[in-house]
């Protein structure tokens, strides 16, 4: 019987490939493991049986045609905001409960040339605003390490996903840390490519200067496949830059000896776990025993900025993203208006949640005449500034190393009266989106039975750097081996 959920994409490449197993007989696993555990986790939005076993049988013959590639016949899920052709994408909103897109995402066209078997649709927070998938509309997602605690978010369902083993490998997007965070919450590994690496073709925007697709795997390697198969130029975005693709898998296995690792002091902030602090140290001392060179007190001194100047740029776009949904085009209709304007208004009441109603305000206040100086265009002043103490550091440090999130996975309910501290648990990740520069969160061990992330922070475009460092640890420590029992 073959066990999706201990079975990384290299590993079950080597099987598919030598044909001591089938895509079907895969995918049939996947799918008897999303039946027996998704009433607990519920993980996903939309399962896709049938379209998955189709792809399977595709896959298999294109295998006995001797093309098997690194993702062909492999189960995965994406989140839900990745547009499919002729799959409901929902974004978890009322609003778009019954949106079939015409079209595939970049990077879905990208994976389905690859072979891959899409088994389901991700659950998520709304629009991917959260931390928690709490703020999905239609139930929360559960943490497989533990069920009465949060997978992380907003792409904690496909976290959940890959930690259960319902599904191979993944698709999340990061605007905050919804790649990272939720990585490390499910103890996977999780990578936000440098900003126009992956095409944002057909990923429903949410802060469109933030965004960006990342793999979501089980491992190390598993993320170089992934980001092979999904990065590059794409003439729909004109953010995706046209630089050349490396093979990331070319650099696993180097050592780090020599490698210049700084550790900025601002990411232990106040009120982080000590216990979880712990853990973050215990793993930089890893790394130096690897030979990688120290400097254990670095400083970026306007980190502290990241959550406001983030809180003040991501509700702008949002709101003038989410102008589109309008009860017209597509989505949620209101019926029964007696005017345009009572279409739109009760189209979008009953069709948005209340934290992406509190969004969309946030972002028209920040953004309207008389604020836009004192709000906006300070947020985005500092956010160069932000910028260039991360480009300094990097004239120094071959890469940074910082805790992805100040606590283990929180409590279901715990913190959805407490805003604020939720939303302080994006400290450690929101910066690195604010610089656009890429970022791993990859497992580095437990607190009481509950997942900690290590993050691994480099330049623009040095995902190789960041690839290199995270595959040495993790090969010395073998965090990545242990699996949720559920
Ligand atoms: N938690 C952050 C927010 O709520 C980041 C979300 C994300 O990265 N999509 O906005």
């Amino acid at each position: 019987m073959i066990n999706p959920k201990q079975l990384p994409i290299h590993e079950a490449h080597n099987l598919l490939k030598s044909k001591q197993i089938s895509s079907v007989e895969l995918t049939k696993a996947a799918l008897a493991r999303i039946q027996a555990v998704e009433p607990k986790v519920r993980a996903l939005m939309t399962v896709t049986e049938e379209h998955a076993l189709l792809a399977a049988t595709h896959a298999d013959k294109r295998i006995a045609d001797g093309d098997c590639r690194p993702l062909t016949g492999i189960p995965a899920v994406m989140k839900d905001l990745l547009c499919t052709k002729g799959i409901r994408t929902t974004c978890s909103s009322k609003m778009l409960e019954n949106f079939v897109p015409p079209y595939n995402a970049t990077v879905i066209e990208k994976l389905y040339a690859e072979g891959m078997v899409l088994v389901g649709k991700a659950n998520m927070d709304e629009f991917a605003m959260g931390s928690s998938t709490e703020n999905s509309a239609f139930y929360p997602t559960y943490n497989p390490w533990d069920l009465g605690r949060v997978p992380g978010g907003s792409s904690g369902g496909a976290a959940a996903a890959v930690a259960a083993g319902e599904s191979i490998y993944a698709l999340g997007t990061d605007t905050g840390g919804s790649i990272r965070q939720p990585a490390g919450f499910c103890s996977i590994t999780g990578l936000k490519p440098t900003y126009g690496r992956v095409s944002r073709y057909g990923a429903i925007a949410f802060a469109s200067s933030l965004d960006q697709i990342g793999p979501m795997t089980q491992d190390v390697e598993d993320a170089a496949i992934v980001l092979n198969a999904i990065s590059g130029h794409d003439k729909h975005d004109p953010t995706s830059v046209p630089c050349e693709v490396p093979d990331y898998t070319k650099v696993l296995g180097k050592s780090i000896k020599g490698m210049k690792l700084g550790i900025p002091r601002e990411y232990f902030v106040d009120g982080m776990q000590p216990e979880a602090a712990s853990v973050i140290r215990a793993a930089i001392t890893k790394l130096e025993e690897l030979g990688a060179h120290i400097d254990w007190d670095v400083s970026l001194p306007s980190t502290p900025c990241a959550l406001a100047v983030y809180y003040i740029i991501a509700p702008s776009e949002a709101s003038a993203n989410l102008a589109r949904f309008d009860g017209v085009r597509y989505g949620f209709s209101y019926n029964g208006a007696v005017s345009m304007w009572e279409t739109l208004e009760k189209t979008r009441q009953f069709g948005f949640g209340p934290e992406v109603k509190r969004r969309i305000m946030l972002g028209t206040y920040a953004l309207s005449a008389g604020y836009y100086d004192a709000y906006y265009l300070k947020a985005q002043k500092v956010r160069t500034v932000i910028r260039q103490e991360f480009d300094n550091a990097f004239d120094k440090y071959d890469a940074l190393i910082t805790p992805t999130s100040p606590t283990v996975p929180f409590k279901i309910g715990e913190k959805m009266d407490d805003l604020m501290t939720l939303y302080l648990s994006d400290v450690c990740t929101m910066p690195v989106n604010i610089a656009g520069i890429p970022a791993i969160s990859i497992p580095a061990g437990f607190v009481d039975g509950l997942p900690v992330g290590l993050q691994i922070i480099a330049k623009s475009f040095a995902e190789e750097t960041i690839l290199r460092i995270a595959h040495a640890y993790e090969q010395s420590t073998g965090w990545q081996q242990r699996r949720a029992e559920l």
